[in-house]
């Protein structure tokens, strides 16, 4: 098309100039004929270029000049293209305006960041939620604006956890649930949700079962005490020896239960630990171990095999509770011939407690679950052992204080193996 114009607009062009010398040599002027004609199609050019010019210097504002001959062609075709720019700009605004109204629409907060962690951009609900000033805060570093130490903590691990539970930097009934995933190039996004409301749903759950386990202790107390006066009292007609025994050994069922209960709503609702203090962690395991051989229904080896002699950095009382639930269930599940190994051992990366047996094992279907309050597995419920379900539930709450994790390993019928991971900032140096 662009090859037809140009060819004709040289051929016009011949032609003009032709006529021109044609003109000029009829007045015997060859030569200024030919000038002439070259000249006014120079000026009729020049003139059309001109119009053009300020057309798009003005920018591109007004109609556009219309031309005569190739030009009422070259100046279609710049309209056609900047028609077409002009819609694709309104197409993009529409899309930027769309995007503004849904991020404006969107229930949770959302900050970008920048790889300084410096913030770029933040929405509405967001800049409610945190206490951000637009302008005040732009180029802030996050971290100077919410200070929560577990915030911080998140931050610089790299958030290898999906998100942080905080309190909101302006109101602290208000819980935030805080997520940093990595957005475009070498950016941030922080996204921040309300969830004060299933926060106060957990709270009061856990109150209540603090509350009623608290308050079912004292009367199990008294209906314990009765009942071992009654086992221990020579008239206690024979029809009634078996069932008191059953009742007493059902109030120690109860009991125990009741003290679970209670040490998990506690464990549930504690914060971190402080790693202020050293646990011994070899002489906690020789002592849970020496509990373990005093057990009447036992596997006839219960070894240990240490290989650090490093402590971890926490608490005594929640270790000790580990360690127990974890030994406990492993004599518990694991008949006389079988036996159970106790170990710990450090490296580079952290340190590791395992309990390790040769009993029953967990099926596949039932290994995701069994950590979760009274869940027990239909083989261990045949057993008639007395466990009360909570105990691991207590394991991983105990472990998630001390930022260490819970991996379970085990095969039916060929025995289990339960190893607490502990991170290398709980090792202690010696
Ligand atoms: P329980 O008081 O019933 O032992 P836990 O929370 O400690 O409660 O354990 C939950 C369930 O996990 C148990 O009921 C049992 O089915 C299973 N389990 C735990 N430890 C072992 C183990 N070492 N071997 C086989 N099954 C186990």
């Amino acid at each position: 098309m662009m090859s037809r114009l140009w060819f004709r607009t040289l051929l016009q062009h011949l032609a003009i100039v032709l006529a021109g010398a044609g003109v000029g040599w009829l007045y015997d002027r060859l030569i200024w004929g030919l000038l002439g004609a070259i000249g006014v199609l120079l000026l009729w050019h020049v003139y059309n270029l001109f119009l053009l010019e300020r057309w798009l210097t003005t920018g591109e504002r007004g109609p556009l000049p219309s031309g005569d001959g190739p030009w009422s062609q070259v100046l279609a075709r710049v309209q056609a293209v900047n028609d077409r720019a002009r819609e694709n700009r309104r197409a993009w605004v529409r899309l930027v305006k769309e995007l503004r109204a849904s991020t404006k629409a969107f229930p949770d907060g959302g900050v970008i960041l920048n790889k300084d962690m410096e913030i770029v951009r933040s929405n509405k609900v967001a800049r409610s939620l945190l206490g951000l000033k637009k302008k005040r805060d732009r180029g802030t570093r996050i971290e100077n604006l919410i200070r929560h130490p577990e915030f911080i903590h998140y931050l610089e691990t790299g958030s290898k956890k999906r998100s942080v539970e905080i309190p909101a930097p302006t109101d602290n009934d208000v819980w935030l649930s805080c997520r940093v995933i990595p957005y475009g190039m070498d950016q941030k996004l922080l996204l921040v949700r309300d969830i004060s409301e299933s926060v106060k749903m957990a709270k009061m759950r856990r109150d209540f079962a603090a509350n009623a386990s608290h308050e079912l202790r004292s009367p199990l107390t008294v209906i314990a005490g009765y009942l071992d006066v009654m086992a221990e009292d020579e008239n206690l007609p024979e029809a009634w020896v078996g069932p008191v025994e059953d009742m007493r050994e059902q109030s120690v069922r109860m009991r125990r239960l009741v003290d679970d209960l209670l040490q998990l709503t506690r464990l549930e609702s504690a914060e971190s630990c402080p790693r202020d203090k050293r646990v011994d962690v070899e002489s906690l395991l020789q002592s849970v171990r020496r509990d373990a051989l005093a057990q009447r229904d036992r596997p006839r080896t219960i070894e240990l095999d240490i290989e650090s002699t490093r402590g971890i950095l926490g608490e005594e009382t929640d270790l000790q509770s580990v360690v127990t639930n974890l030994v406990n269930n492993a004599v518990r599940y694991t008949p006389h011939e079988g036996s159970v190994l106790i170990g710990w051992r450090t490296d580079d990366k952290g340190g590791q407690i395992w309990v390790k047996d040769t009993g029953i094992g967990i099926s596949d279907d039932d290994l995701p679950r069994i950590t979760e309050r009274f869940y027990r597995t239909s083989a261990a419920r045949a057993r008639q052992e007395g466990g009360t379900g909570l105990g691991l539930a207590i394991v991983k709450h105990a472990l998630k204080r001390h930022d260490a994790e819970l991996i379970i390993e085990s095969k039916l019928g060929s025995g289990s193996q339960f190893t607490c991971r502990f991170p290398k900032e709980r090792i202690a140096a010696s």
